[in-house]
């Protein structure tokens, strides 16, 4: 089969590692066209040494110089700035591309991908959940193909009825479930988060992953931006998704349809899963991921998620019922809240009362360019950082 070419947005990651993992096992199925780091030159020039690819992309000229003496025996074009990430996500040689940034910074250059008709991977889920209107429209205009990479979508998108283009009601689907593992704080005294330390916030039980989405799995905020995301992908009303905690990540999440029947995937909890599944889509390749042992794994539990102990998932309900700006509004002000505490500004326990404070202080608007969502975007950050200082500990 002819090569595929790939950029990968946020190479350095860990869904980007995993990403180069897959790759590696078929090279003759993919061909790297672009990596892209931030800071982190080190690890992007070891990775330009091992896929060798067209171009490398870095946050600034800085970084570019600090890369080029580490590139030798390498072709690879150094390109460094925000807009040479959309280049690279958009440029003609280029069939997949991988969204792994995280957090807001990852938006312009996935909305690029989806406006030049790209097959787009996504992991980056605060893109959607900051523009969720705008990027879905614009993978309709181009024919673009969005595939969910996040576990929980990616399952869910396994278990659709694979004829089902949009409505869900028209596939006799009922229920979206999506699973929680509960994070590293699902049993601690509700008294002792307080005092959670961001090395402890950071310890997945299950998966390991970038500090930010660490820090929402334990607040959950996680769950409340994957809601939001699923109901962008497969066009569904919050009312319609729901969550429970499953605190063993085996079952990555189900459907439900109106006979009765509940389809769900399983799987080790390993990113490489729904990384070649979305790589690979419709066929199937393999990831390196071992096969699942339920004798092994013994019994998977469940239980309802507690709202007072995880509140950022009712502020999840409430912007995506809101609308408009109201999710790019929660998404900044989580990223300001979640850096303070990585940063040791605030404490844990006070994430999703900042956030509160923030949606109270701001009202939506419609949200349909891309500068209203970054001028919401921008908005919320100052907010929320003013609140921040204002209050010391707050
Ligand atoms: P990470 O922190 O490990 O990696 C982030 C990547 O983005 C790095 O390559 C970094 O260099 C790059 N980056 C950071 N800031 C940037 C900026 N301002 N400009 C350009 N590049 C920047 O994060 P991760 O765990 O790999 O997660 C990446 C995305 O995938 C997130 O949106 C996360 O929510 C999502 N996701 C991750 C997992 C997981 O298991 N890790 C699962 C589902 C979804
Ligand atoms: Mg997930």
């Amino acid at each position: 089969m002819a090569q595929q070419c790939l950029t990968l947005l946020g190479a350095t990651g860990t869904i980007g590692c995993n990403t180069l993992e897959v790759v590696a096992l078929h090279p003759e199925r993919y061909r790297v066209f672009a990596l892209t780091a931030h800071h982190n030159v080190e690890k992007l020039a070891q990775q330009c040494l091992r896929f060798a690819p067209q171009v490398a992309v870095v946050a600034d000229a800085l970084d570019a110089q600090r890369l080029r003496p580490l590139l030798t025996g390498v072709q690879t074009e150094i390109l460094y700035g925000p807009e040479a990430l959309c280049q690279v996500a958009a440029a003609a040689e280029v069939a997949i591309v991988m969204a792994a940034i995280v957090g807001a910074a990852g938006l312009a250059p996935t909305l690029a991908a989806a406006r030049a008709g790209k097959r787009i991977l996504l992991a980056n889920k605060e893109a959607l959940v900051m523009s969720g209107a705008l990027l879905m429209d614009a993978v309709r205009a181009s024919g673009a193909t969005l595939l969910p990479v996040d576990s929980e979508h990616n399952a869910v998108f396994q278990s659709l009825p694979h004829h089902l283009s949009r409505e869900l009601a028209a596939g006799g689907v009922s229920r979206i479930t999506l699973t929680a593992s509960g994070g590293p704080f699902l049993r601690r005294p509700l008294s002792d988060l307080a005092r959670v330390t961001p090395e402890e916030a950071c310890k997945h039980p299950n998966w390991v992953m970038g500090r930010k989405i660490s820090v929402d799995s334990a607040t959950m905020m996680n769950k409340g931006l994957e809601l939001i995301e699923a109901c962008w992908l497969f066009e569904a009303d919050p009312a319609q998704v729901d969550i429970v905690i499953h605190p063993e990540s085996i079952i990555h999440s189900m459907v439900a349809y109106v006979d009765g029947s509940v389809i769900a995937q399983l799987g080790c909890p390993d990113m490489r899963t729904p990384i070649a599944h979305a790589l690979a889509f419709p066929e199937r390749i393999a990831s390196g991921v071992g096969a699942l042992d339920l004798a092994a794994v013994g019994a998977l539990h469940f239980q309802a998620f507690d709202p007072q102990r995880f509140p950022a998932v009712s502020l999840a309900y409430r912007a995506i019922r809101s609308g408009g700006t109201a999710p790019a509004i929660l998404n900044a002000a989580n990223e300001v809240a979640v850096a303070a505490f990585l940063e040791r500004q605030m404490r844990f326990d006070q994430i999703p009362g900042l956030i509160a404070r923030v949606m109270d202080a701001l009202a939506p608007e419609p949200g349909e360019s891309l500068e209203g969502v970054l001028a919401a975007d921008a908005k919320s950050r100052a907010t929320a950082a003013a609140l921040i200082r204002q209050q010391g500990a707050l």
